[in-house]
């Protein structure tokens, strides 16, 4: 008799670890690591997932008192190893071991056991995928590329897309707006083909791949580099860890292209993770353009169908490229030879719900038991990654940083200017504009060219605001600052949607509440207040373009502003961080930051980090074609740190501060720390709950040297749809295994009526 060791489908941290059941003779050759279970729990019926099987009953207790697997419901969908690092997932972030092993778990897969309301007996329900769409398109074969008109630049860009190989139709419509017309329209000209086909079972037939990938002719000395030291690790075959720092456009796809060649040509495959904002089609066609039929996609625009399809792809061995969002990770590859994770730094890559894992720290994980190579690239790497660099070792790997300071064929970094907003208060200038920005613009649309302005809205900077004294209304069913808009008078709530007219508040026309000054909103600059005066400014020389989350509410509504960016002779795009990320547009020569500091302001010690890094997104956005690009950031803290960094392209400034910042306030890299967070409509409740943990948690590190437990206290959102929220925050030496405590806390606790506990470990995310 085999046993079976399996995670049970109950989302409670009261069941810590594995169940043992008997695996009957007759279902022994199905009863796998990874397969999904029916047993039996407390004498019902629950779903469960084998982690691993024995041969021997477990010790101290009798065969016959342990119940048997009573069916088995799916196929394996992880190994031995996936299911480890579930387990030290479960474990490090302190969520129950089923929420750790659902994202390993085939898409779509829902296998639920229901008590049907009529008939008693229990009934299975499982959620079957979507049918997968199984067209593909390519470039017609035609002596004379099909030009379209300029302004059907969604035409122009799915021509783009497939220069580099045929996709899939689902590949196209996930990742450009509007595809499905596109296509049919090019068909109809004869610029495309449209073709069914069943995919290529076994043979791994690369028919698909007849185009010519953009190839370098010679790597750079950085490239190189890079390289040796990714070969270095994969050699090491102990999970060692490669940072690739290299500023934006030197060539660090190439690296990872590179990489995933020679890893695939020793039978190994890759997993390569890309922040979602930047799956688009291009980036997808690059990879495609190498590695062809090799290539599995996953992300979460894709239908079920097509992300369980995708997914199949890898499991049989047929794709051995993955490249998606953070969930790439849970991607069934069998030989991992290189895991990659692009713009790193990305706040994007923690997840905000259970399990609440950071894709850095799980990748580094899992390229430890995998035995393979982990590839970071950014052009501003995390401060917890670069620490590590600093230091060659963490986690019992090596940690290795690769410059690569130059672009290839020595495109320049574009000059960037700081103007002391202060001053030019001081000097009677009340506009947005300082008057270097101005001329600045002037003379873009003399010349006809475009610009980029970028207004950094994350934070209080979108608010009405007191100049003088920062005081900002708030909703109050949120606790969030509410946003002043300007055409229809109103402040609204971005949290719970709700809106108010202006007179219910502060007139901004009128003084600040607070402290009398004149200037209140002066400061709560929105997009349409830009606009307005850009409108002023530039007439009709040059479109004005308006980017933010109000333009882009509307399916592909993103895509038609930058269409028509890219089509217009003379423009300015105005926009929130969305525009700072991946937009090529060659003849950008002016970015311009409206306000580089309000991230500076928010209570969160990344406010620094994260300002630096916008600061440097952005400005590698100037200056990708030929003519000489300029970055005018303005600003009320010149002075800071990471500003002066940004200007003088010399990261170390700010580093070098902010690590001596970090130090001394007790922070990450220097700390870890932990936001655990009650919510619920009964205040009281919330309160009790969270006190009780508090109390728990200070007995439990009383003495444990270098712990800290801060609250607890109001969330800074103190209330979010009308449910409150308060908050204990954990610091703890930087090799800390907050899990086990935070997770024994968080389970003496148990499931308290209408309160929700979220433990989140290594936070990002302090709200
Ligand atoms: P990053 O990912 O760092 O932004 P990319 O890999 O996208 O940079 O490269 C930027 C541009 O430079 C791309 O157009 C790429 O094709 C080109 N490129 C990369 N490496 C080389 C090289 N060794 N020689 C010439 N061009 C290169
Ligand atoms: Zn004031
Ligand atoms: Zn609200």
């Amino acid at each position: 008799m085999r046993y079976a060791h399996v995670v049970l489908d109950i989302p409670t941290r009261a069941l810590e670890g594995a169940f043992d059941y008997a695996i009957p003779d007759e279902l022994a050759p199905d009863v796998l690591v990874g397969t999904t279970v029916l047993v039996t729990f407390s004498r019902r019926p629950s779903v469960g997932y084998v982690v691993a099987l024995a041969d021997h009953a477990p010790a101290g207790v009798a065969p016959e008192r342990i119940r048997p697997v009573l069916q088995v419901l799916a196929p394996p969908a992880f190994d031995a190893v996936a299911a480890r690092v579930a387990s030290w997932m479960a474990r490090e972030y302190a969520c129950p071991p089923c929420e750790a092993l659902r994202p390993f778990l085939a898409p779509g897969q829902l296998v639920k056991v229901r008590r049907d309301t009529d008939a008693d007996p229990w009934q299975l329900v499982c959620e079957r995928s979507g049918p997968v769409d199984v067209r593909w398109v390519r470039l017609a074969e035609r002596d004379e590329p099909y030009e379209p008109r300029r302004n059907a630049g969604r035409q122009r860009m799915v021509l783009a897309a497939l220069a580099a190989g045929p996709m899939r139709m689902a590949e196209l419509a996930t990742t450009i707006a509007g595809a499905a017309r596109a296509v049919s329209a090019l068909e109809r000209k004869g610029a495309v083909v449209v073709e069914t086909r069943r995919r290529v079972r076994g043979g791994g037939g690369t028919s698909l791949s007849s185009a010519v990938a953009h190839r370098p002719e010679r790597l750079t000395v950085g490239q190189r580099a890079a390289l040796a030291a990714i070969d270095e690790a994969r050699r090491a075959a102990r999970g060692d860890v490669v940072l690739v720092d290299g500023v934006t456009g030197s060539g660090k796809t190439e690296v990872y292209l590179a990489a995933i060649e020679r890893a695939c040509s020793q039978g190994a495959g890759a997993l390569v993770l890309v922040p979602e904002i930047s799956l688009t089609a291009q980036t997808v066609g690059r990879f495609r353009s190498r590695f062809g039929d090799d290539v599995a996609v996953l992300h979460s625009r894709l239908s079920a169908g097509e992300r369980y399809d995708q997914w199949d792809l890898v499991r049989q061995g047929m794709a051995h490229v993955v490249v998606g969002a953070r969930s790439a990770l849970f991607a069934p590859l069998r030989d991992v030879g290189l895991i990659i994770i692009d713009e790193e730094h990305e706040g994007s890559y923690k997840q905000g719900c259970a399990p609440r894992y950071h894709a850095r720290e799980l990748a580094a994980r899992l390229a430890r038991e995998r035995g393979c190579a982990l590839v970071l690239g950014s052009a501003t790497p995390s401060i917890e990654s670069l620490a590590r660099c600093r230091a060659g070792r963490w986690g019992g790997v090596s940690w290795t940083r690769v410059e690569m300071p130059e672009r290839p064929g020595g495109a320049l970094l574009p000059t960037v200017r700081v103007v002391d907003m202060t001053q030019q208060f001081a000097g009677g200038n009340r506009s947005i504009f300082s008057d270097t920005l101005r001329n600045a613009i002037e003379e873009v649309v003399r010349r006809g060219e475009k610009a980029v302005l970028l207004l950094n809205r994350r934070g209080f900077a979108t608010f009405l605001m007191c100049r003088a004294c920062g005081c900002v209304p708030e909703c109050p069913h949120c606790s969030t600052s509410l946003t002043y808009h300007e055409r229809t008078h109103q402040l609204a709530c971005h949290t719970c949607g709700r809106t108010w007219p202006t007179s219910a508040f502060p007139d901004p026309s009128a003084r600040c509440p607070h402290c009398g000054s004149r200037y209140m909103g002066a400061f709560g600059v929105g997009t349409q207040r830009v606009e307005d005066e850009l409108a002023l400014l530039v007439g009709d020389r040059a479109e004005v373009i308006r980017m933010d989350a109000d333009t882009t509410a509307a399916k592909g509504g993103h895509q038609r502003l930058l269409e028509r960016f890219d089509a217009a002779a003379c423009a300015v795009l105005v926009g929130t961080q969305m525009i700072a990320k991946g937009l090529d547009f060659p003849e950008v020569t002016l970015v311009g930051v409206v306000n580089a500091d309000t991230t500076l302001k928010l209570p969160d010690f990344r406010a620094g980090e994260r300002t630096y890094d916008l600061l440097e997104q952005v400005a590698g956005r100037a200056g990708r074609g030929g003519r000489p690009g300029q970055v005018i950031v303005q600003t009320y803290w010149a002075g800071h740190p990471a500003i002066q960094a940004v200007a003088r392209h010399d990261r170390a400034l700010f580093l070098d501060a902010e690590l001596d910042d970090r130090r001394e306030a007790y922070y990450p890299p220097f700390a870890r720390l932990a936001n655990v967070v009650a919510s619920g409509r009964d205040g009281r409740a919330v309160g009790m709950a969270l006190d009780e943990l508090a109390a728990d948690l200070r007995e439990r590190v009383d003495g444990l040297a270098g712990w800290e437990v801060l609250g607890p206290a109001d969330c800074l959102k103190s209330r979010v749809k009308d449910r409150l929220r308060r908050h204990v925050l954990v610091k703890a030496p930087a090799e800390a295994d907050m899990g086990a405590l935070l997770g024994a806390c968080a389970r003496r606790l148990g499931s308290r009526p209408g309160v929700s506990v979220a433990v989140d470990i290594d936070c990002h995310d302090l709200m």
